[in-house]
């Protein structure tokens, strides 16, 4: 169902922490609905600085998320449609570099290939032409539920971009929590209520690398690969993804245990450990590349983290996206799922007449099971891996068979 423009909810003040993926579609959304909103991100604006994100992943788009931004903005949708990659299959690669296709269906059926920080810029774009208000440089540090007689709630952030990081304390009708996996929001509300929580680590970590475009870049060939497959390099404990980019490159994913990228003490192992298990993906690469790669990106770290309830008694206060159900990333639906809590949240406000109290109660109500359901089959889906199969190659399979 499309958003019903018609409904507007003037006057009522929203105030979203996390201007990341699911924050950002929270404030297109409510704004559509005609509500006030401010929207804080602790991060320095991305049009303004180099992006020098070094964990920039790319996501799988599926048709959860896609029906989720076309709710909010169907001509929004379409514009940032324009930049993804379908994906109509897998590319496996075996340690010769022989590649084998297997296609997703037999009508062209497709998961879509975006890079996480251009979604995300895209999103902040189309906030650009609305207003909503947008603070960068804006850490949430506190949060108070009932403020002065009309129950108002608080929030104080820290403004990193003054000289002595001032501290600043707005006020909103709403607050709606985005700020991801480690939120702030949440920890500050969980002081403030009775909050289920639980949070667990799983083992294996994940690097980012990237195959450049074609040098000589025409037309197509400025793809070094087949851009219209999911590569998958599986190996017996680990294995290497790779999604295409728009400019001819492809971002790849490197997934371990972390026993075995501790088990590499220098850039040599590293190279060696590469060249011997991903020999294509190393020509591709190139050793100067892989280099830096080893020795400056991060590793990231894999969790799930789960709570119940989801917004606070006095229906105020809501938590949405990450910091609500981060799930580990082999089913490919932790944004798309964020995106779906927004569409969920959006409806059940037009369903109660613009009832937030209301529609708050009721999305815990209706969501826990769905979002319980997901976070079970991703974390599952690891377990399954790592003590019956031990084949990340499997738990691929799976995850692309979800999407
Ligand atoms: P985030 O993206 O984490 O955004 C939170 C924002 O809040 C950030 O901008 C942050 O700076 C800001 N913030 C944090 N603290 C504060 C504070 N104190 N004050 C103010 N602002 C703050 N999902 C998919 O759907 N498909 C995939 O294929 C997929 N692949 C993945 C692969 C990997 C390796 C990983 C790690 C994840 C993957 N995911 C995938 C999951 C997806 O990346 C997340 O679910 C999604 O980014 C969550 O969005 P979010 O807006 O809730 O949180």
């Amino acid at each position: 169902m499309d958003l019903e423009v018609s409904n507007s909810y003037h006057q009522q003040g929203v105030g979203i922490v996390g201007a990341g993926l699911v924050g950002c579609l929270a404030a297109l959304a409510f704004n559509a609905k005609g509500f006030s909103v401010t929207l804080f991100e602790y991060r320095d604006d991305p049009s303004k600085t180099k992006n020098d994100n070094l964990r920039s992943i790319n996501l799988a788009v599926s048709a959860r998320g896609i029906r989720a931004l076309k709710y909010v903005d169907e001509e929004m949708a379409e514009r940032i449609l324009e930049h993804i990659i379908p994906m109509k299959g897998r590319m496996i690669h075996d340690l010769d570099g022989n590649q084998t296709s297997q296609l997703y269906g037999l009508f062209g059926e497709a998961i879509n290939s975006i890079d996480r920080s251009f979604l995300n810029e895209c999103l902040l774009e189309e906030i650009r032409h609305t207003d909503i208000k947008v603070l960068f440089n804006h850490k949430l540090v506190a949060f108070e539920k009932n403020h002065g007689e009309d129950q108002t709630p608080k929030m104080t952030f820290i403004d990193t971009s003054e000289g002595d990081a001032a501290s600043k304390t707005f006020e909103f009708d709403y607050i709606v929590g985005a700020d991801g996996a480690h939120s702030q929001f949440r920890t500050q509300l969980q002081r403030t209520m009775r909050m289920n929580y639980s949070q667990e680590y799983i083992d294996m970590q994940y690097i980012e690398l990237y195959i450049p475009p074609s040098e000589s870049a025409k037309d197509d060939s400025k793809f070094l690969l087949n851009p219209n497959h999911l590569h998958i390099w599986p190996r017996t404990n680990h294995m290497l993804i790779a999604l295409a980019n728009k400019d001819g490159s492809f971002t790849c994913t490197f997934f371990s245990p972390w026993s075995v990228i501790e088990g590499i003490t220098s850039t040599e192992q590293w190279i060696s450990f590469f060249k011997k298990n991903f020999k294509d993906a190393y020509d591709l690469i190139g050793e100067a590349r892989l280099a830096t790669v080893y020795e400056t990106h991060p590793r990231g770290s894999l969790l799930q983290v789960n709570v119940y309830p989801y917004h606070s008694p006095d229906g105020r206060a809501i938590l949405l996206g990450d910091a609500a159900h981060s799930m580990v990333p082999f089913y490919g639906q932790g944004m798309n799922c964020g995106f779906e809590d927004v569409r969920t949240l959006m409806e059940l406000i037009d369903e109660k007449g613009g009832d937030v109290l209301e529609a708050f109660r009721s999305y815990t109500e209706i969501r826990k099971a769905d979002l319980d359901a997901i976070c079970k089959l991703a974390l599952d889906n690891y377990h399954e891996m790592s003590h019956k199969v031990t084949s990340l190659w499997y738990l691929t399979r799976k995850r692309i068979d979800s999407l």
